[in-house]
């Protein structure tokens, strides 16, 4: 099988009979295919997918299943949202201290005591949520400092109320809205991108938009998208 690698998804190319070439999405799994004609070369296949990558991204973030970020009760059994996927919540009784939580195959596990009240339930899941965006923020910050070929001085998370991210470019410090780490990873990665651009281009001009067109293909669509997602 031949795939097509773009920068957030591959592309499985299929070759048939055909007139014109086509992509498509499969909605069940999310695969992006193209349907090439078997007389042009795998040039042509390339670049055509390569031009349409702002549409693939729009469309294949259609697939995010959560809507809005909130801060709900948890209780035993419920599905929290990590970067767009579900993690079931579940409680495991102790005696004593300390309470503490483990996270494995998609199921978080919170060793609490039987009376422990939602503030402390809460202060574990946010220590999670913490501890797997800080790890999901190395990750993309180490890419983009090599692709940019910049430093940054320090990244921190913290909750806000209207941003998904800030920075200071003298500082070279930003800041990355906790909230994030409920979204699909994709929208993390661009408010990393964007807080970066702003390191060589403080405003949203045209030269910030040049920068990140040229980093990031179909960054309006995710931007556009991202705002469907409310902080409250
Ligand atoms: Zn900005």
């Amino acid at each position: 099988m031949e795939y097509i690698e773009l920068r957030h998804n591959n592309v499985l190319v299929i070759r048939k009979n055909i007139k014109h070439m086509y992509l498509k999405i499969k909605r069940a799994t999310g695969e992006v295919q193209v349907i090439a004609p078997t007389s042009i070369t795998d040039q042509e296949v390339e670049k055509f997918v390569r031009e349409k990558e702002p549409w693939i991204i729009t469309h294949t973030l259609c697939e995010d299943n959560v809507k809005v970020v909130r801060q709900y009760n948890i209780h035993n059994g419920k599905e929290i949202a990590l970067f767009g996927k579900p993690v079931k919540v579940i409680y495991k009784y102790i005696d004593k201290n300390p309470q503490y939580y483990s996270f494995n195959d998609n199921i978080l596990s919170l060793y609490i005591k039987k009376d422990a009240g939602q503030d402390k339930i809460q202060s574990l899941v946010t220590d999670w949520y913490r501890e797997q965006l800080c790890n999901a923020i190395d990750k993309y910050s180490q890419k983009w400092m090599d692709i940019m070929d910049l430093e940054i001085n320090e990244i921190k998370t913290k909750k806000m109320k209207t941003r998904w991210g800030t920075c200071n470019p003298g500082r070279k410090n930003i800041w990355i809205n906790y909230e994030l780490a409920k979204l699909p990873e994709k929208y993390l990665e661009y408010v990393i991108v964007h807080e970066f651009v702003h390191l060589f281009e403080r405003g949203h001009g045209l030269k910030f938009k040049a920068k990140m067109s040229e980093f990031f293909p179909g960054w309006e669509y995710v931007e556009k998208d991202i705002e469907k997602y409310a902080i409250v």
